[in-house]
């Protein structure tokens, strides 16, 4: 049985048991789809005392992020999230010319960059060498380093402590959870700001977005467990926004504790929306696993469906949490032909496990499918508008989560 990532109690109880999968980013080469792929246990187990859920980290960190091939800047909407957020934090934080604003895990600058044309000095801190030298390319200055309490102090003594520090969709992706939340300790100036955006649990159990478990993210949060696990490092979340991102996500800000910070109303709410829901209680996590079986036989049947009917399904977005839901609900390339992907970087692979390949997405118009199942629903409504010619044809949509649904 393994033991908590953040306070070492042994976890007992089941969330829910995905069984074997392979990992959700790793895309095969043609010449890779004879040999026999990895597969490894998804099993996500609830801590009783902190309320953290959590997966194993059954592959090191460095293994998933050395060379990660993801870059944020492909989607329209992340960037207006990016510059919406920099406008939102010059104006709360007051920042200007003097102040230093850090992001953790900052890809290929797309975010930094809105600081950069205001004249905000700021610095990337990014794992994946390859993507770390995008960055400085587009005039980002960026370290290529893991994030952790000796990087934290390494890069206090090399630039100087943060004003700012900015970590979005990372945490969860952190197999050593303390060592992280004790570099913003190291790395936050007195009187300055962490934000940090998270895939809030709450929203992930009412809309059984069972799909955006993976083996790489090893951590799921409510806001009950941040606010546990920064206290622990004397640090203090102050106030939350409630936002729209991956499905509902969280943005906590957090300052050195004993600052005196007043907790906002909307904090308070999100606390009582996550007591009203039993998440400080084993109760609040039972019974999703039987969501996830009725889902992805929802889906199976519809599958099997189509193809007795001679009917073409293509998928759209071949994004991490389609893999989860292709492979955890048995679908192969025999249902759904091809995946398209606006991402050059995975056009000509073959989705994990399931080898569906992956095309550009004018084969969507080329190959004119009878339906379109889109994959990141959190973002179905944006690829139902780029792809609306494929009503042309008769085409229909399809997402899957929370439950089926069909539509034109
Ligand atoms: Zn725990």
């Amino acid at each position: 049985m393994p033991d908590c990532r953040f306070c070492g109690a042994p976890l007992r109880l089941t969330f829910v048991d995905l069984g074997k999968t392979p990992l959700a980013n790793s895309y095969l080469k043609p010449g890779d789809l004879q040999h026999i792929e990895p597969v490894y246990p998804l099993h996500a187990r609830v801590c009783e005392f902190c309320f953290l859920v959590q997966v194993e980290p059954v592959v090191p960190a460095e293994e998933i992020f050395g060379h990660y091939a993801y870059f944020s800047s492909y989607s329209k909407s992340w960037l207006e999230h990016a510059a919406d957020y920099c406008r939102m934090a010059r104006a709360k934080f007051a920042l200007d010319t003097k102040s230093f604003v850090i992001e953790i895990a900052s890809n290929d600058g797309y975010l930094l960059k809105n600081f950069i044309t205001a004249g905000i000095p700021c610095l990337g801190i990014e794992p994946a060498a390859n993507v770390a030298e995008v960055a400085r390319k587009n005039n980002v200055p960026t370290e290529a380093l893991f994030f952790g309490e000796k990087t934290a102090g390494a890069i206090a003594k090399k630039y100087k402590k943060a004003d700012l520090i900015i970590a979005n969709n990372v945490l969860a992706h952190v197999p050593d959870l303390n060592d992280f939340v004790r570099g913003f300790k190291t790395l936050l100036k007195p009187g300055g700001t962490i934000t940090c955006e998270v895939p809030h649990l709450l929203k992930l159990i009412i809309g059984v977005q069972f799909d955006t478990i993976y083996h790489e993210h090893y951590s799921y949060f409510s806001l009950l467990a941040l606010e546990k696990i920064f206290a622990f490092h004397g640090l203090e979340i102050y106030d939350a926004d409630e936002l729209s991102t991956h499905g509902g996500s969280l943005r906590i800000y957090a300052a050195h504790s004993g600052e005196g910070q007043k907790t906002s109303v909307q904090l308070k709410k999100i606390r009582a929306d996550e007591k009203a829901a039993n998440l400080d209680k084993p109760e609040g996590y039972s019974g999703f696993g039987v969501k996830v079986k009725t889902i992805c036989a929802e889906l199976f049947t519809f599958l099997e469906k189509t193809k007795a009917e001679g009917e073409t399904v293509a998928g759209f977005g071949a994004a991490a949490k389609g893999n989860t839901l292709l492979n955890v609900s048995k679908i192969k390339n025999d249902s759904i032909k091809f995946v398209c992907d606006n991402n050059p970087h995975k056009q000509r692979l073959y989705m994990p496990g399931s080898h569906i390949p992956i095309l550009p997405p004018q084969e969507i118009f080329a190959k004119k499918p009878d339906y379109v199942l889109i994959l990141p629903w959190n973002i179905a409504a944006e690829i139902a508008q780029e792809l609306a010619d494929i009503k042309s044809w008769g085409g229909k949509f399809v997402t899957a989560i929370p439950n089926l649904r069909i539509w034109q």
